[in-house]
């Protein structure tokens, strides 16, 4: 029974790429609109264009797949549109460690000359991402693959930012922001990682001036964690509800060093609880006393450059580093006498979240989307439920964040991305912006004195600016499309919860700003990946999974079957080799599934027709048995995919086909066509066509491989094309469901177990039949071909049928007692009793030494005394095993004699 066109085990990689390249080239992967048909559209979040693919992209790629896939066999018009990012400032980053192995800064090579290895770098990493995507087995619409800095997105990011200008939704202004002393570029708050950090708080004396402006021998003394900025100091502050500082309001203090005269002012915005009460005011350096300094018309000073070296506002600091500056000061005032004390302080720092560098809060003129408005419609799209979110408990993350949010800083001081569409007249400094009627012409003319004199911003935007269009961008916006009136909204953002704000949130604000929809309908939040242990896995623990190497290793199946069905919604996923090995041997028992049945069809020859439910009532019941089961497992797949459950989904359908189908059916089957009976290969076949179609997103290669096999032998259904990949869904046929057979079986399959479980515990040879005696509490429902089934599935033979339990033998017997059946097994059929009766007199008597050697070990006081404490546990355990062990066998003996 061998078939010659499948091989006996499933090679992956002889048939990934021939697979990919068939439906590639059927154009299987286009997504075409079609009235007839409901559009579902998924809009793939780009990758960064700064490196290869990780496990998380996999991840992405998998979750995204399945669901575009199964769509797609449903007959829905499936767009899953891919793309690549330009990631502005981790690209940017990356080059320049490039050029630095050169020996060279962006700064040698320019800006122009710089962009173009900017460039080359992206076109080969969309050139790698695009290929590694394709080994993942993505069925996405690769004709309309793009890249954030493509004319058409790049259309879109001016119209926006310029329909915003216009607006008043986008300004230019001074504000504190998260600089970047490394990467030298201002910071939106969402780039930003705290991190815990044990600093000091110095109590530092401010001498107090006295009204002609001599120095007095009192002062106020203040507590600060960065005495760096002190040279910065434009007042001090005290809240005015603390009374020991109230009379000092209106008078002057000497800033220490520096000797500046700074006044002495009240708002309510100091924190009377920490330090003394008393607050120095850095509006330059500190978002808190940026805000005050507004408040009090006080100057802005920046002490601490781009670079993080301490500028000619430092006076005698100039030129120092900002952390030896911080210790020179201390230094200084300690010997001037100023310092009061210092105190351990533990605070939270913000870190540059792509070069860890300690950030720096500067005052700045920068770019800002004013979001309050945006955000809104954007709160409001969620609470009526036009957006749903799933897991459900990051509707109210969303919330709380955007009703709390703050301004958008957008412009970077970076080379790489979208150029702020602004320019600045070079005679009299007035800010020109394209109109909106003609987004992408750039202003001539200076539009307050004409002159021609304009030179374009420097700075470039925000890469989550230009992320935040992607679901209408990728589709034509701002041009009015027939794909954009049709594909969007998106039906599913699917995406990690880590990017919920820089991401997510952005998106529903610009596509309701941009089209007056909502970009998406479901946004389905997926976890993050960690190793068996829970671990994040990361470079340093050396635990990073690789997906092209696991796929080489296990094939794509085996590593996708691993990914979707490792996580639950939101929540974060596990993968391991063991798990890996896992997908690779359901992969192997898919494949020799359909060789055994694709073997029997080719044997029997003849044409096989399908299934009726109208001819229920005459198949046998292991037929009607497996059918319902199918139909439940269809049912429940559907429920848990409509519901991204894909990891139930997968889980279940994973026990559908090896528990069910093929270590019962399967079985059952081979005992019918031993006996010639060929009627069981139309039910044979017809569950493993669709077990293979409800496998096919979660296992695309194998599925269709083992499909293409199969095919041939198949009644013509019609629906069915020449790829598995668009054949027809299973649909859920209702009059399949038979919980009658459901019942029998379960109680035939019952008794199989009870029997071989017997057979395990004796440890009985797997090739003896053994004589069986079985009492069955409904015995009428037994159905008739059961105990034919119980014979070969669990190696009976003899098999006695009795009325009741009182009619089994009782001696010299192995019981079991089941819920509706008791088997009774004679043990002079189990093996030669005579020569187990040696067999265990042996075993028994190792047992007892074993028992002898440990007893005079743990009697021994001076083993007692010396061996560490988990020794002697260990002794002691194993002792109670072996005595448990030794109870065991003689009782087995008993049983014999
Ligand atoms: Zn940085
Ligand atoms: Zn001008």
């Amino acid at each position: 029974m061998q078939n010659k066109g499948m091989p006996k085990a499933y090679a992956p990689s002889e048939h990934e790429g021939p697979l990919y390249q068939f439906w590639l080239e059927k154009g299987f992967f286009r997504g075409q609109a079609d009235p007839q048909k409901h559009p579902f559209t998924i809009i793939m979040p780009p990758p960064n264009v700064t490196g290869g693919l990780h496990l998380g992209h996999a991840l992405t790629a998998t979750i995204e797949d399945t669901l575009i896939r199964w769509r797609r066999m449903k007959g829905d018009a499936a767009l899953w549109l891919p793309g690549v990012d330009h990631a502005g400032i981790a690209t940017q980053n990356v080059v320049e460690r490039d050029l630095a192995t050169e020996g060279l800064t962006r700064h040698d090579l320019g800006r122009e000359k710089f962009l173009e290895r900017v460039w080359e770098w992206a076109r080969t990493y969309r050139g790698v991402i695009g290929q590694q995507h394709r080994r993942l087995g993505v069925s996405c619409d690769w004709e309309r693959e793009l890249f954030t800095m493509d004319p058409g997105p790049q259309r879109a990011v001016r119209t926006t930012f310029v329909n915003l200008y216009h607006d008043g939704l986008i300004y230019r202004g001074e504000r504190i922001i998260n600089w970047c002393p490394r990467c030298q570029t201002a910071l939106s708050d969402l780039e930003v990682e705290h991190k815990e950090h044990n600093g000091h708080l110095w109590y530092v004396r401010y001498p107090l001036l006295d009204d002609s402006g001599r120095q007095t021998a009192d002062h106020i003394v203040i507590a600060t964690t960065r005495p760096e900025t002190i040279v910065a100091d434009v007042a001090i502050a005290v809240n005015p509800k603390v009374r020991r500082w109230k009379g000092l309001v209106g008078q002057r203090a000497l800033l220490p060093v520096i000797e500046r005269p700074i006044p002495i002012i009240a708002d309510d915005a100091v924190d009377p609880k920490f330090g003394t009460g008393a607050l120095k005011i850095t509006p330059g350096h500190d978002p808190l006393d940026f805000e005050i300094g507004e408040r009090h018309a006080l100057a802005a000073l920046i002490a601490i450059g781009p670079d993080g070296r301490m500028t000619a506002e430092a006076g005698p600091y100039e030129g120092l580093d900002r952390f030896q500056c911080a210790e020179a000061i201390i230094r200084d005032i300690e010997a001037r006498g100023l310092l009061e004390k210092i105190e351990p302080h533990r605070h939270s720092v913000g870190h540059c979240q792509r070069c860890n560098t300690l950030l720096e809060p500067l005052a700045s003129k920068q770019w800002f989307v004013r979001t309050q408005p945006l955000a809104d419609p954007a709160i409001e799209a969620v609470k009526e439920g036009r957006i749903k979110i799933t897991p459900r408990r990051f509707v109210r993350v969303y919330l709380h964040w955007m009703e709390n949010i703050r301004d958008w800083c957008i412009s970077r001081q970076l080379w790489w991305g979208h150029r702020i569409p602004v320019w600045y007249c070079g005679s009299c400094g007035a800010e020109a912006a394209p109109s909106p009627e003609e987004p992408m012409r750039d202003p001539q003319v200076c539009p307050r004195c004409g002159s021609r004199a304009l030179a374009q911003d420097e700075d470039v935007l925000d890469t989550w600016f230009s992320s935040a269009l992607w679901p209408h961008s990728t589709l034509g916006w701002p041009e009015d499309t027939a794909d954009l009136r049709y594909f969007y909204p998106a039906s599913v953002m699917e995406t990690g919860y880590d990017i919920l704000f820089f991401w997510v949130a952005r998106m529903i604000m610009m596509g309701l700003y941009n089209t007056g929809q909502s970009p998406f309908e479901h946004v389905y939040l997926h976890g993050l990946i960690r190793d068996h242990h829970g671990h994040k896995m990361t470079k340093s623990l050396g635990n990073v999974v690789d997906p092209l190497a696991a796929i080489d290793k296990y094939g794509c199946d085996a590593l996708r079957f691993s990914l979707a069905t490792g996580a639950a919604p939101g929540n974060d996923s596990r993968i391991s080799d063991e798990r890996l090995e896992a997908g690779r041997n359901f992969a192997n028992k898919i494949w020799n599934a359909t060789r055994f049945v694709v073997a029997n069809l080719e044997q029997h020859g003849a044409a096989i027709a399908p299934p009726r439910p109208a001819d229920q009532k005459q198949m046998a019941v292991m037929d009607r048995w497996i059918m319902s089961r199918l139909e439940r497992a269809t049912a429940q797949l559907e429920r848990r995919l409509s519901g991204f459950q894909l990891t139930e989904g997968g889980k279940g359908l994973h026990e559908f086909f090896w528990r069910e189908y093929c270590d019962w059916y399967l079985e059952m089957a081979k005992v019918r066509l031993r006996g010639d009976d060929p009627s069981v290969l139309s039910v044979l076949a017809h569950v493993l066509d669709s077990a293979l179609r409800l496998l096919h997103p979660f296992m695309p290669f194998v599925t269709e491989a083992a499909w293409q096999s199969l095919r041939p032998h198949l009644p013509a259904s019609g629906g069915d094309g020449e790829a598995l990949m668009v054949a027809p869904w299973p649909r859920p046929e209702r009059r399949w469901l038979d919980s009658q057979a459901e019942i029998q079986m379960e109680g035939v399959m019952d008794v199989v177990r009870g029997v071989r479980n017997l057979r395990v515990e004796r440890e009985v040879q797997a090739s003896l039949w053994v004589e069986t005696y079985i009492a069955l509490d409904g015995a009428a429902d037994w159905p008739p071909e059961a105990p034919l089934i119980v014979e070969e599935l669990a190696r009976v033979r003899p098999l006695h049928l009795v009325a009741n339990g009182s009619a089994l033998p009782k001696k010299g017997v192995a019981t079991a007692v089941l819920a509706g059946a008791r088997i009774a097994v004679p043990l002079s059929g189990l093996f030669d009793v005579s020569a187990e009766r040696t067999r265990l007199g042996g075993q028994v008597e190792q047992a007892e030494a074993e028992v002898r050697t440990l007893s005079a070990r743990l009697g021994n006081k001076q083993f007692r005394e010396k061996a560490r404490a988990e020794v002697v546990e260990r002794e002691e355990a194993r002792m109670a095993t072996a005595r448990g062990r030794l109870e065991g066998l003689r009782e087995r003996l008993a049983e014999l004699s």
